[in-house]
């Protein structure tokens, strides 16, 4: 047993991946401290998941109220909406602080040291922070991600900004550039153009969307695109940008073709989000006195989430979770690798099946999945030679969506033909994110589409869109 270390296990970061590590840890009986450099709750409360979805659900209310077509459907006439910019903002900042309270609270509650300082690695059992250090027989690393910003582009923070600026909802300018139409961007144009914002994306790919299963990005630019104050262009990069003064000078953003490189356009807009994807957080960590080469910063691990060397051998000890990581950079992705590694740390091992963790974009409506898309599906099914088979649905017809006057949307299931192993679902339409556990949680017990046909759905309800897909699978073998 161990020992002459300090504790059984040592987090680096106190964001979700942390907090979820920390209390799973307690409840295995480790000896656990948990060591924070900036603020309790990391990216995810403090400046992600949590105060987005803030602003997300009092822009949301706005636009709903200042939709008079859509209210008098449902006999409601409403007056002159108004909001307080000030008011949404600090909503998403109180959300904030409860929820770091809930964090912290639950740790200490569970006897979780929380130590706080920026820590370093002397050896794979040893970190200072601050002036002090401390041993472990496990260290997890836990540090998240910041930003990624393209070179050319300076942020002023205040006209052209990250979501770290952008959640503080500072001011509202009247057009804002977006650059990258991923799960970020596409929440903060739901919001600015909720509030009467202009919105242009700026893409480097060939579509906007790329990410998304091709037929669900083309219904998402019919809903949440093309009605909206929404446009954009694709196949540019935004190679340079030139923050103004809010009201005086504009934001110039230099657009140059993606093959090309050549200039195609100089656009003058109020403000510029920066939305390009995230890079991790590993700088300081003083990863090179335990031998661990960062990829690209990532710290690379193995499947049980233990931390590599150059050699690709495990580090004994050392463990990375989260978006350190960068194998899937989603809050509940972070908190399910750090539960697993605290598995395997004690001795069952538990590998976290990465197919079955659910995402979802926050917009009115949501956009949630679970796997591939169909495109990744069937280049798949040609490379191992099988068929896939597709299974949709609209909202049109459900009676719940219908009664919310809100029936925009879809669901569609890819799964093996011969064999009815669920390879992706996806979901856009009112409450997708709710939506979307069914099938990951069908993919984490290892269940086949046909599993599903006779599932029993309340009546009415949403859940019957996804209830009306699983019919329309074969009863014996999927087809
Ligand atoms: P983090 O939450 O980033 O926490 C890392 C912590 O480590 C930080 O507190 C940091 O200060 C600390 N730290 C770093 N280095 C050190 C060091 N050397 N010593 C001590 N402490 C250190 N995900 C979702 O699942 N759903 C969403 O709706 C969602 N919305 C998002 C919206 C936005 C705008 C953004 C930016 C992200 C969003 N995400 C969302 C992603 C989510 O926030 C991240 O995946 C998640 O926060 C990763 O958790 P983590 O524990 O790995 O890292």
């Amino acid at each position: 047993s161990a020992h002459d270390y300090d504790y059984d296990l040592v987090i680096i970061g106190a964001g979700v991946g942390g907090h979820g590590a920390a209390l799973h840890a307690v409840e295995c009986g480790l000896k656990t401290a948990i060591i924070e450099g900036g603020v309790i709750g990391g990216t995810c409360v403090n400046r992600g998941c949590v105060p987005s979805k803030a602003l997300l659900a009092a822009s949301g209310r706005v636009r709903e109220m200042r939709d008079a077509d859509h209210l008098k459907m449902l006999g409601i006439e409403v007056g002159d909406v108004r909001f307080e910019r000030q008011g949404i903002a600090d909503h998403a900042e109180n959300l904030a602080s409860t929820i770091r309270n809930n964090l912290t609270n639950s740790m200490k509650g569970l006897g979780v040291d929380i130590l706080l300082g920026n820590a370093t690695f002397r050896d794979n059992h040893t970190v200072s922070y601050g002036n002090k250090k401390c041993t472990a027989q496990n260290i997890i690393i836990a540090t998240g991600s910041i930003p990624f910003v393209p070179p050319g582009i300076e942020i002023d923070g205040k006209t052209v900004f990250t979501s770290d600026d952008a959640l503080k909802l500072e001011w509202l300018p009247d057009w804002v550039a977006i650059i990258g139409s991923g799960y970020i961007g596409l929440e903060f144009s739901d919001v600015y153009t909720a509030l009467g914002s202009d919105v242009t994306f700026i893409e480097a790919m060939p579509k906007i969307m790329p990410g998304f299963d091709g037929e669900i990005a083309k219904q998402a630019e019919r809903i949440l695109i093309g009605p909206r104050n929404i446009d954009y262009v694709t196949n540019v990069l935004a190679t340079k940008v030139t923050p103004g003064i809010p009201g005086e000078k504009p934001v110039t953003i230099e657009l140059s073709d993606f093959k090309t490189r050549e200039v195609v356009d100089v656009m003058e807009v109020d403000a510029c989000l920066v939305a390009t994807g995230r890079a991790p957080f590993t700088d300081g960590l003083g990863l090179g006195s335990i031998n661990v080469e960062t990829q690209r910063g990532f710290v690379p691990v193995n499947e049980r989430m233990q931390a590599l060397d150059k050699d690709g051998e495990v580090i004994e000890g050392v463990w990375c979770i989260g978006d350190a990581n960068g194998k899937m950079m989603l809050a509940h992705a972070a908190s399910a690798q750090g539960i697993a590694a605290i598995e395997c740390m004690c001795g069952r091992d538990k590998v976290l099946n990465h197919n079955s963790v659910p995402a979802a974009c926050f917009t009115h409506p949501e956009v949630s999945f679970v796997g591939m898309t169909e495109e990744q599906a069937r280049a798949k099914g040609e490379e191992e030679g099988f068929e896939v088979t597709v299974k949709k649905t609209s909202f049109k017809a459900n009676s719940k969506a219908l009664a919310e006057k809100e029936s925009d949307g879809m669901a569609k299931l890819i799964y093996r033909s011969d064999t009815g192993e669920i390879l992706g679902m996806w979901i856009m339409g009112l409450h997708a994110a709710d939506l979307i556990h069914e099938a990951s949680n069908a993919v984490n017990q290892g269940m086949k589409a046909q599993d599903l046909k006779f599932a029993v759905h309340a009546h009415p309800t949403l859940a019957e869109v996804v209830d009306e897909v699983f019919k329309q699978v074969g009863s014996t073998v999927a087809h």
